[in-house]
């Protein structure tokens, strides 16, 4: 185990200089102190957990003190903001502290998030408040717990400095890790903005660090575009199995790493809406949670068209034409062993569909759904979850195809049968009225809530028992709860 000053710096992307980053100091946070810390994330910097509790962790992630090693840079990016292309963002309110590697050898990213101004602030504070920084947290560590890929979280810090946002709050720094900071925007900055030498640079860069299995590709930028392509449609195949609903698909927050990047306004469904909106700001409804997938492919086009300069127009058509076939077979396997199967065959994507369909009319929880059908043999499930549908004989004809199909599917014990799905189901998932009760009361200094509310979320395919209450649907007051795309 590493104390906090053993961590080992290499900072690459501060190397790339002044044309991609710029050298920004934290403010400091008053009176800092910690909120919630993961232990997981520890573990990825070699750090001893118990570190977390020591008043120098609050000030090194408060922003008071600073490592010699580290190199503090505000990132210069740009990107489509829903579908309108801003020219210029970057990062104005979080900073990479500096890339500090493992005992394993890997490199992670310090982002502070809420660190304070910088050239790229525009008319924001530079600030985060506590609320958002907890959602992120919460969401980063059981994301990666649930098996999606993401940045992950280190900590949280509270502080009394007051930050103002539809009413006054408190301001706070989440801790951000990930092998990478770059976005689909860096790309489109030097494409747009004419500098085609730091854009070659930025290209090599990720090729080399983030991608360099494909150097050994005759076109190594057109083998790492197409490895960007089939991350993504993995990575959204993901969140449409799961519920998982981002809210702010623009391309300055997405990952070139095919990650699950950059929170605002994100939920998980509870009943199953296909056209749920998470961000009470999008009124058209363009990151609905079915808009997600082709979003996916528009939002790689965007990145295509900043790659242009590097890979034929055609190469990189036929790349992108690529997307929605991965989708979907990475999609309906997720959903075949969500539904306990084993083998695959033609009709599953019209079992899954009219599923979905019923699930939508009745307004059925989608993910005590699949939970409690892998918790008995399946006819008793089918019976006893029959209760939530509406339309009863709509359920039984699905109910009979499924069974019918999970006969075909193999010989296995009900104990196979569970574990199997048990495995693959969460019992907890991050629903917005636990985030909001562990919100509300570290809201008023009490952390209690938000530690326990990661550590259930940090095993969410496990039985807990006494956390039962963190299994169950939302109450009336939590169903429509609106987040603020203010954070
Ligand atoms: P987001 O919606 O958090 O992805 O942010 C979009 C852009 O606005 C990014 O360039 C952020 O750095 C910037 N931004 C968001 N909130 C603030 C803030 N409070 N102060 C300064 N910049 C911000
Ligand atoms: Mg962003």
């Amino acid at each position: 185990m590493k104390a906090l000053d053993e961590l080992t710096f290499d900072n690459r992307f501060a190397r790339l200089g002044d044309a991609f980053s710029t050298h920004v100091l934290p403010e400091p946070l008053d009176d800092p102190r910690l909120v919630v810390a993961s232990n997981a994330a520890m573990a990825l910097l070699d750090l001893d957990p118990a570190i977390a509790e020591t008043p120098v962790f609050a000030e090194l992630f408060g922003g008071h003190k600073l490592w010699a090693e580290a190199e503090p840079r505000a990132m210069v990016y740009s990107g489509h903001q829903f579908g309108s292309y801003n020219p210029q963002l970057g990062d104005g309110r979080g900073l990479l502290l500096g890339e500090v590697y493992n005992r394993a050898g890997e490199h992670w990213d310090l982002h502070l998030k809420g660190a304070g101004q910088t050239p790229y602030s525009r008319m924001g504070d530079g600030r985060a408040v506590l609320r958002s920084s907890i959602r992120e947290f919460l969401a980063s560590e059981a994301l990666h717990a649930l098996g999606i890929p993401s940045s992950r979280a280190l900590c949280v810090i509270g502080s009394s400095t007051p930050v103002w946002r539809e009413k006054q709050e408190r301001g706070a720094m989440v801790l951000r890790l990930a092998h990478s900071h770059i976005r689909f925007g860096h790309f489109e900055y030097f494409y747009y903005t004419k500098k085609p030498e730091q854009q070659a640079e930025l290209a090599e860069h990720v090729l080399k660090l983030h991608f360099p299995e494909c150097q050994e590709q005759p076109e190594p930028y057109l083998a790492m575009f197409r490895e960007v392509v089939e991350r993504n449609a993995e990575l959204i195949a993901k969140w449409q199995a799961y519920g998982f609903c981002h809210g702010v698909m623009n391309t300055d927050n997405m990952s070139i790493l095919g990650i699950t990047f950059d929170f605002g306004p994100f939920a998980f469904l509870d009943d199953f809406d296909a056209h749920f909106v998470c961000n009470h700001s999008d009124h058209e409804g363009r990151y609905s949670f079915s808009n997600q997938v082709p979003i996916g492919q528009w939002n790689l086009s965007a990145l295509a068209q900043a790659l242009t300069p590097f890979i034929s127009v055609d190469a990189l058509k036929e790349t992108l034409d690529l997307y929605l076939p991965l989708y979907q077979a990475h999609y309906l396997d997720l959903m075949r062993r969500r539904l306990g199967l084993t083998t695959a065959e033609d009709d599953d994507q019209q079992l899954v569909e009219r599923l979905l369909q019923l699930m939508q009319n009745s307004s059925v929880d989608y993910t005590l759904f699949f939970r409690r059908l892998g918790d008995e043999p399946a006819a008793l499930a089918l019976a006893r979850l029959r209760d939530d549908f509406v339309d009863m004989l709509g359920f039984d004809a699905w109910a009979d195809a499924y069974k019918a199909r999970v006969a075909r599917d193999g010989e296995y014990s009900e104990e196979q049968r569970r574990a199997r799905m048990h495995a693959v189901n969460p019992l907890y998932i991050l629903r917005n009225y636990l985030a909001q009760n562990a919100i509300t009361a570290a809201e008023s200094g009490d952390y209690s809530e938000v530690r326990r509310l990661h550590e259930v979320l940090s095993k969410p395919f496990e039985e807990q028992p006494g956390m039962e209450q963190y299994a169950q649907r939302p109450p009336d007051w939590g169903k429509h709860l609106e987040i603020s795309c203010s954070s």
